[in-house]
């Protein structure tokens, strides 16, 4: 912890990566980002620089598929993969669900098709299929003005029957973005690095400080948070540890 945040303890913390399944009324089953590779380091050099920075264990029951048979569901089950953002333990489970059509930001698609040193972006851990696979890459124009619980968002309805609304949470990485689930969850990707570390976010060390694509944007996104919370909302953190595999009863 005292590499991430200044003032912090040195106590060692393992991030899980979370992914979430929405299985909507209406038959579509979304997919919010798909975890960690189990072979992140052999993903180039990069990949090998990545884990020795951020050394992800990766089981053979913990890939996304494996998590998925074990929850009853085909990877083919999957209709929508949405894509928080391009970090490798977002879409390092992305070569499971050739049949998905892969929704992101133009932020993401720009992050994916050609990325910056800084943004860390292991493309050896997409399969080749990807490059051509069905895709929705959502711009300003498809974004509309929503409010939740009196939130004022800019809000895509990924279903149409406002169960689903992709929303912007600026700053971690380009284009990354969350998700508001029947007005009750928000799935909040890497918009801070855990629940409990919300207030953190203004003492970043400089490298975990550094690889934040906008750190003014990550702190008020943070921030937000906070609103989205008093507002009735659950967040949930990509990295958090959850008790219960089940966030909608
Ligand atoms: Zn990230």
């Amino acid at each position: 912890m005292a590499l991430l945040f200044r003032g912090a303890l040195a106590e060692t913390r393992t991030f899980p990566a979370g992914a979430f399944l929405y299985q909507s009324p209406s038959g579509a089953v979304v997919l919010f980002d798909t975890g960690y590779a189990p072979d992140t380091a052999a993903a180039g050099l990069p990949g090998r620089l990545y884990s020795r920075l951020l050394p992800p264990t990766v089981g053979p029951g913990d890939t996304i598929d494996a998590r998925l048979r074990a929850a009853g569901l085909s990877p083919d089950d999957v209709t929508h993969v949405v894509l928080s953002h391009a970090h490798p333990d977002h879409i390092g489970g992305v070569r499971h669900f050739p049949a998905a059509t892969f929704v992101m930001s133009a932020g993401i698609a720009e992050t994916l098709a050609s990325p910056r040193l800084k943004e860390g972006v292991l493309r050896a851990l997409l399969p080749d299929w990807f490059a051509s696979a069905k895709r929705t890459v959502l711009t300003a124009a498809d974004l509309s003005p929503t409010t939740v619980r009196g939130l004022d968002l800019s809000a895509h309805d990924l279903l149409g029957d406002g169960t689903y609304l992709l929303t912007p949470l600026p700053g971690h990485a380009r284009g990354h973005l969350g998700a508001v689930v029947e007005e009750r969850v928000l799935l909040a990707g890497d918009a801070a690095w855990g629940s409990d570390l919300i207030e953190r976010t203004a003492s970043l060390r400089p490298l975990p400080g550094f690889i934040q694509h906008d750190r003014r944007a990550y702190q008020a996104t943070a921030l937000g948070l906070r609103e989205a919370e008093a507002a009735g909302l659950r967040i949930c953190l990509s990295h958090d540890r959850y008790d219960g595999a089940r966030l909608l009863p």
